[in-house]
């Protein structure tokens, strides 16, 4: 009798456990990283005084108190020592489509493998309208890049815009699963010096290199009131570049729906915001605060100007041959 409990037990228990891994679907990464909250990992949380110290050369400060990383705040040693105990898997988009392609794609790639996470696991998901066009490129044995052939709008302003639409679907269906933290870019730009683990954060923005000394009345936010992106004058906390943006992949998911919502809202009515995605990127961040501000010399333009406070030049803008092309050819 007793056996037989026992017996009865044992097939209760191995029933509830397929019912569990039916319902939940363990992966191993996930298992591993329950057991390392379990085992209680011990090293102590990163605490952002360890490993940044602040520098404000400009009038480039924030009330919610979110770090401004500029060159030379953040310790480096730090951070990686921290990191190698708390393995993570960064994942970047980069869209290109049409004549992007063959333009800027292979200069990002090449750039992004020698200075993008050094160290770190990237998976590097291109968006494209023509997979056979996609360059061939030794990457670092830390990198998997991974390719989706996407559908090509016939206007520029929707190739850019529909980013949103696709990066938020991409998630869904497997980023999340993929990263710890996605940064989503522009393809017509290049990496030029090490961008590493300070940049990572739960919602990351991007200031803009043309207005990030200029005062918040100056900046081109969308000023239509029936627009979903409008700002009233004398609002708003920084202008930010659509060219960068990102956080863990749960936040950049809430970003991307949120502009498309609201870029499919002012279709409906007829309205297509001043700076496209942008101005609805800008009112995200106006909304939803980011938690960590890159300054300018992680984007920069090397036609701006400035006064001494940019120290390092992380990304630099590729030259605009194709705009160059397209206002001459009409292509
Ligand atoms: N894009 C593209 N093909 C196009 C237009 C845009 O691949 O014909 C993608 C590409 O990733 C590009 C981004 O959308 O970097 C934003 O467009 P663009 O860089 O032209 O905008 P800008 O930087 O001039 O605001
Ligand atoms: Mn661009």
């Amino acid at each position: 009798m007793k056996h037989k409990r026992k017996k009865l037990m044992l097939l209760l228990l191995l029933l509830s456990l397929w019912a569990l891994q039916r319902e939940y679907k363990f992966s191993t990464k996930k298992l591993q990283r329950i057991y390392q909250c379990w085992s209680g990992n011990n090293q102590p949380e990163l605490k952002l005084s360890d490993w940044f110290s602040p520098r404000a050369p400009t009038n480039v400060t924030n009330n919610w108190l979110a770090p401004v990383v500029w060159h030379g705040t953040y310790k480096e040693n730090v951070l990686e020592k921290y990191y190698a105990n708390h393995k993570i898997t960064v994942g970047l988009t980069v869209f290109a489509v049409g004549r992007y392609i063959d333009f800027y794609l292979f200069n990002f790639i090449v750039s992004a493998n020698k200075y993008f996470m050094v160290g770190q696991k990237v998976i590097l998901y291109v968006l494209t309208d023509d997979f056979s066009k996609v360059p061939w490129i030794q990457l670092s044995p830390l990198w998997t890049i991974k390719v989706f052939e996407i559908k090509r709008e016939k206007r520029w302003q929707d190739v850019s815009m529909m980013r949103m639409k696709t990066i938020s679907e991409h998630i869904v269906d497997h980023i999340q699963y993929e990263v710890d933290f996605l940064f989503c870019m522009d393809v017509d730009q290049v990496f030029t010096q090490k961008y590493g683990l300070e940049t990572l954060g739960e919602s990351v923005a991007q200031l803009h290199c043309y207005w990030y000394n200029a005062h918040s009345i100056e900046v081109p936010y969308e000023r239509n009131q029936s627009s979903e992106a409008y700002i009233p004058i004398g609002k708003g906390d920084f202008y930010y570049h659509a060219a960068v943006f990102g956080g863990t992949p749960i936040h950049v998911l809430n970003i991307t729906k949120e502009c498309f919502k609201g870029v499919m809202i002012d279709k409906k009515n007829n309205i297509e915001a001043v700076w496209h995605e942008e101005s609805h990127l800008n009112k995200y961040f106006f909304l939803h605060k980011p938690t960590k501000l890159l300054s300018p010399e992680y984007n920069w333009d090397a036609h701006a100007k400035h006064t001494g406070e940019i120290r390092a030049k992380k990304i630099l803008w590729a030259p605009k041959y194709y705009n160059i092309l397209r206002a001459t050819q009409n292509i």
